[in-house]
């Protein structure tokens, strides 16, 4: 890219793609203009390494499409028009206050994303909670992490995932569901990489498709799409039934052994091989290897949790570790791999399903705590879950929610069945979209669209899949009128009557250091997991990164870097949950008329829905379409070759997707990267976990035509 002397000073943040958190340092020029990227070396989690969206990461400041003013529908609803910020905001709070008082509170929704920075999270939760006063607030997290969320507050009585990149270190054995660190985390697979040069362990992958981790692999287990419980059921029959278990942490740590040891006996490997794919042998196998090795881990990603039974896996997954005594020890954890950047922020102090610093809404000492703290009537506080954003876009249907404020969030490309999301965005009565891009497929059905500043126009915390909480440095001035989202959500703050009556902020330090008070504390009479306040900017910057907790008065700058090492859980006993998890056939499987399985995923040239990748000239030449894998043997039945176009079409709506033949998937699964837009989630299904809300992404079938032409 641009050469190193037409740098004149480099300034250190975090990459604001993915969550692995790479420590980052900007180059600018003369004029201050970013004209380059490099990973920094001192940092532990990247050591100097990028990946390629972290390198071209400096093209996206003043890339097409960039939101420069505020914009307002004229009175005929057919075009934007430039507006001012004070007449952008004042329209929305009016919108907002019009339909509470017409239809009740719960009748606006806010759905955000795992972008912003956390302090934004929080002020947009107390913003939500405390002023507009609904708990119809949710993050990308449904689409996303919500089962690791809610399998681990199952099995651990709180979210958090308890291991770390360390870990890859000083393990025995790496187990992976359904992840594909190559691509979706490269630098997490180039840390598992090294630690396999110096010291070989097996590396079993759980994955329908030979995913470029499955290449890698010592064992790839091809399992049937959603039967993922099938084989840990059956792997824990081995294990107790040849008595490999850790029956002493399992005595000291954990209740309900007694309920799992009689619900496995129903998957024997003889029997449960035909149901997940797997053959006998090969289950017996990995059970042994796992129970065995001296500290074995699993890691997981969307192959685990966009399914109808996502927590209920992770929650299995738990069990695994619990049984082997693989919780909170080097090299023994379970480990969910976030997928946004700041997946974990929104997690830890804003959403649907919880309160700041992981408290429950159900409790009523949480939320009088929270009351206190922001000095509102705790009346005014909503009591109950809110709705995830999976539920608000039915509830949009049914008449419930009449307007919707998207904050960083692309629903018209990442939900899945997109007809039904149209539809949807279409009949509100209001919809505000705050992006970095005005050009967001979504932004099309607004109203009101506030441009935003990315990431390094601002200030602020990540906090990546390891708990490491990182600091984002604003390393230049907000382009053209966009502005932070924390100032943003503060203006709109001041337009609603407990805006002026709760604290906010002028500066994301000072929202910090509400949440270094807040995340104080016990849970059941320990120490809160989630403790930050020991922390500090200076700090952070300093350690390039702690892992929490990290309380009050530590000034070793190490942080955390595994959780539950003293086999102490935050729950009432203070033993962890195994729980019995039983499978239960819901998905929708390949049928005559729709007989192959649609599986989707990523591609390691871009994020999400392209928003940015989409605008970066090297992302796009590399990968440049959405394109369907197919097995060549299939596709000969079909009378399909390599590069031509097919149509599928699903239960919801159909797609044109140009073909590449491959041995990666099998004879009755097609593959298609989600980034795209009008592409994928035109096919996928929308049926939900019962815990977590997220949708199964993964496990749709459709029916595959050839076509002549586009
Ligand atoms: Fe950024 Fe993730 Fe790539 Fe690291 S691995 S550079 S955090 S996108």
């Amino acid at each position: 890219s641009i050469p190193a002397k037409k740098v004149s000073h480099w300034k250190y943040t975090t990459c604001n793609y993915c969550s692995t958190g790479c420590s980052i340092e900007i180059g600018l020029n003369d004029e201050k203009r970013i004209v380059t990227t490099r990973g920094h070396a001192g940092a532990d989690v990247n050591r100097g390494k990028l990946c390629i969206k972290g390198i071209l990461e400096h093209e996206l400041f003043e890339s097409p499409g960039r939101g420069t003013e505020p914009l307002i529908r004229d009175k005929h609803y057919e075009k934007f028009e430039k507006t001012s910020w004070d007449n952008a905001l004042d329209t929305t709070a009016g919108k907002i206050k019009a339909i509470q008082e017409k239809y009740g509170r719960d009748a606006f929704a806010v759905v955000s994303t795992g972008q912003l920075l956390t302090e934004e999270f929080y002020t947009l939760g107390k913003l939500t909670r405390g002023c507009i006063g609904t708990n119809n607030y949710d993050g990308n997290t449904t689409l996303c992490m919500a089962s690791a969320v809610s399998g681990y507050k199952r099995s651990f009585g709180s979210d958090g995932p308890p291991g770390c990149y360390g870990d890859f270190e000083h393990t025995h054995c790496f187990m992976a569901f359904g992840s594909n660190l190559p691509e979706q985390h490269p630098i997490i697979y180039w840390r598992l990489k090294e630690a396999l040069e110096k010291r070989k362990f097996p590396l079993i992958v759980v994955d329908p498709r030979v995913t470029m981790l499955a290449q890698f692999a010592d064992i790839h287990l091809p399992i049937t799409p959603g039967t993922d419980c099938i084989l840990i059921n059956s792997m824990m029959f081995v294990i107790i039934n040849e008595n490999l278990q850790d029956q002493a942490y399992i005595d000291a740590h954990t209740q309900g052994f007694e309920q799992i040891k009689a619900l496995v006996q129903d998957y024997n490997p003889k029997e449960a091989q035909h149901l997940c794919g797997i053959d006998e042998d090969t289950i017996r196998n990995v059970a042994r290897i796992y129970a065995k090795a001296p500290a074995a881990m699993s890691i997981w990603t969307m192959g685990i949790n966009q399914s109808t039974h996502g927590s209920d896996g992770v929650a299995n997954i738990n069990n695994l570790n619990l049984i082997t005594g693989n919780i909170g020890k080097p090299g023994g954890t379970s480990l969910s791999i976030t997928g946004q950047c700041n997946a974990m922020g929104t997690r830890e102090w804003s959403s649907c399903s919880g309160l700041p610093g992981y408290r429950y809404l159900e409790n009523e000492a949480d939320r009088q705590e929270i009351a206190d703290f922001w000095r509102i009537d705790p009346e005014f506080f909503p009591k109950k879950r809110g709705l995830a954003q999976t539920d608000i876009f039915p509830a949009i249907e049914t008449g419930e929610i009449k307007g919707m404020w998207l904050v960083a969030t692309n629903p018209m490309t990442s939900m899945p069945n997109t007809n039904r999301i149209r539809k949807a965005l279409e009949k509100l009565d209001f919809l505000v979209v705050q992006d970095v891009y005005e050009d967001v497929e979504t932004n099309q059905y607004s109203h009101v669209y506030f441009p935003a500043s990315v990431w390094a126009e601002k200030e602020g915390c990540h906090t990546n899949t390891e708990r490491r909480v990182n600091l984002i440095s604003n390393v230049i001035e907000p382009y053209a009128n966009s502005k932070p989202d924390f100032w943003i959500f503060n203006q709109m703050a001041k337009r609603f009557d407990n805006g002026k009556i709760i604290h906010f902020p002028d500066t994301a330090e000072g929202a910090f250091n509400e949440m270094k008070q807040l995340s104080k504390g016990t849970t059941y009479d320990r120490p809160r997991n989630l403790d930050i306040s020991g922390m500090s900017y200076e700090k952070l910057i300093k350690a390039r990164g702690i892992q929490w907790p990290y309380r009050e008065g530590d000034e070793s700058l190490k942080g955390t870097p595994r959780l539950y090492s003293d086999g102490v859980f935050p729950t009432p006993s203070g033993k962890a949950n195994l729980i019995p998890v039983n499978f239960y056939n819901n998905n929708e499987q390949p049928c005559a008329d729709y007989p192959f399985w649609l599986n989707s995923g990523r591609v390691v040239e871009h994020f999400h829905t392209r928003t940015r990748t989409g605008k970066i000239g090297n992302c796009n030449k590399f990968s440049p379409t959405p394109y369907m894998e197919m097995n060549p043997d299939a596709a000969k039945e079909l009378g399909i070759e390599h590069q031509s176009y097919v149509r599928l079409t699903s239960r919801r709506g159909d797609a044109v997707v140009m073909v590449q033949l491959t041995q990666r998937v099998s004879r009755n699964m097609v593959f298609i990267p989600f980034h795209f837009h009008d592409c994928v989630n035109r096919l996928t299904l929308g049926l939900l976990d019962p815990y977590s809300r997220q949708p199964a992404f993964k496990q749709g079938s459709v029916r595959i035509e050839p076509v002549d032409q586009l």
